[in-house]
């Protein structure tokens, strides 16, 4: 399964920058970026560098200087890849930086394909694949809270949380296993009450781990969250107010906000994405019908509503129809326009919605902070520091631990059954396996190209 040959890649933005990066990995890799450097300093090879350090000269495509460069040689197994690496240091124009990868090509090596780089260290068993995983992750991290979610899961921590759960599952397919083949000295009397208690405790452990999913998902793609309210409400003023410029169309005339449109913002920490509606309205025009409905159906899949009532105007039917919709969401009322004269009653509201109420100018910006510090309290409890948690926050983990805890359902199911005991390695074994799975044993090559090729290039 582990190539030999040597890959290279572009390991910088494909775009004009100060420095580029071409990143080459494999056994050949430092005989192969030799041959087209000459170190300024005479005498001196690539080569013969010990790993971690560089020389400064120039890459020749014969007699022809490309670039001036630095080389990097980092030797096997003290390298990303786990294999020998150069990385040629040399001006960030994509011109150059593409003539030096067709020339590397050229002298032996081969054009890496998206994330081969991360693959070879998940080969070299350097990482495993939570922590491949976590390297594209954080790549693509949208917010500081994303990054930071990755760097935990990199460090291995989603992995050693995962292996003393499977360690504990194994103790006990063991111990069973030995029982069977030797009941002379180990005994299975009275051993399904501890095993119960021990796969209810695991169960319980897998299950707080699942519970970090939906928080898990907003750190990643943002808090989902939809504003709602009448016509001329102020939508597209608060939307820019959060977005701090003038990008959705603010007009006078009611029921102009027609089409969705979605925004990622980072709000002092919390990564919102906003997904900007027609109001709710009960309207005959056909377009704005479909905003409407619209707006019904992204309110279904939202994790936060943030509903604008104008303050200078009296509650009316369409108040009514939302507020009908608000139940059992995660909701905070906004009342609008407090520059104006105000005609709606704060205390009523609060009381028949039960959601947090802050008042504010989508204008002036008036209260727009007290919204920061609700918004805040209402998610990641309340508490934005994201120390060592762990987070789930991949698909294919989430459902990884769904079927663990299905698995481990059965053991305990079999135990009330009184099944014997050879019945319950089997879903024993599964529990482990599917824990397994997660870490990327018994990976398919499928499933394995599938992960990698979402990769960048270079990584
Ligand atoms: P939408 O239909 O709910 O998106 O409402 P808009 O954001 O387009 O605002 C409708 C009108 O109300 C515009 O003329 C805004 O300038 C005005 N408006 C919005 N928020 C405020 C506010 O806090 N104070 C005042 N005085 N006017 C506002």
């Amino acid at each position: 399964m582990f190539q030999k040959d040597t890959i290279a890649a572009i390991a910088t933005g494909m775009t004009n920058a100060g420095i580029g990066i071409i990143r080459v990995s494999g056994a050949e890799s430092i005989q192969i970026v030799d041959s087209i450097f000459h170190a300024k300093q005479a005498g001196k090879t690539l080569v013969d560098l010990p790993g971690y350090s560089a020389l400064f000269g120039n890459i020749c495509d014969g007699d022809c200087v490309l670039d001036e460069a630095i080389c990097l040689v980092m030797r096997a197994p003290n390298s990303y890849t786990t294999e020998d690496v150069v990385e040629i240091q040399c001006h960030g124009g994509i011109v150059m930086l593409r003539r030096i990868l067709e020339l590397v090509i050229r002298s032996g090596a081969r054009a890496a394909e998206p994330g081969e780089f991360t693959k070879r260290a998940f080969l070299g068993g350097r990482i495993d694949i939570t922590q491949a995983e976590s390297v594209m992750d954080m790549i693509h991290a949208k917010n500081e809270l994303a990054a930071r979610s990755s760097a935990t899961q990199l460090q291995g921590k989603l992995s050693e949380k995962i292996k003393a759960l499977r360690a504990m599952i194994l103790n006990h397919i063991a111990y069973i296993e030995s029982a069977l083949d030797d009941p002379e000295n180990y005994s299975l009397e009275g051993y399904s009450e501890e095993l119960k208690l021990q796969v209810e405790e695991t169960i319980n452990q897998v299950k707080a781990l699942l519970s970090t999913a939906e928080e898990g998902k907003m750190i990643k793609e943002g808090i989902r969250t939809v504003i709602l309210g009448k016509p001329n409400a102020g939508k597209s003023s608060l939307l820019n107010q959060l977005l701090g410029e003038e990008r959705a169309i603010v007009t006078e005339v009611a029921g102009t906000t027609r089409d969705t449109l979605e925004e990622d913002v980072v709000i002092q920490g919390i990564p919102l994405k906003i997904i900007d509606t027609a109001g709710i309205h009960d309207t005959v025009d056909i377009v704005e019908k479909i905003g409407v409905d619209k707006a019904k159906n992204s309110m279904e899949e939202a994790d936060l509503i943030l509903y604008v009532v104008d303050g200078a105007r009296p509650l009316d039917d369409d108040d009514m129809q939302i507020m009908s919709l608000l139940k059992d969401r995660k909701v905070i009322t906004i009342i609008n326009k407090i520059d104006m004269e105000q005609v709606v009653d704060k205390e009523w509201i609060t009381s028949k919605l039960h959601t947090s109420v802050v008042e504010i100018s989508a204008k002036t910006g008036d209260g727009v902070q007290d919204l920061y510090e609700c918004l805040k309290n209402l998610f990641f409890h309340g508490k934005l520091t994201m120390n060592d948690e762990v987070y789930i926050t991949n698909l294919r983990h989430k459902q990884g631990l769904m079927e663990t805890i299905e698995s481990l359902q059965r053991v305990l199911d079999s135990i009330e059954q009184q099944m014997p005991e050879d019945f319950l390695t089997i879903d024993l074994m599964a529990a482990y396996e599917q824990l397994g799975y997660i870490l990327g044993e018994s990976l398919g090559d499928d499933l394995a190209n599938e992960i990698f090729s979402k990769f960048c290039m270079g990584k």
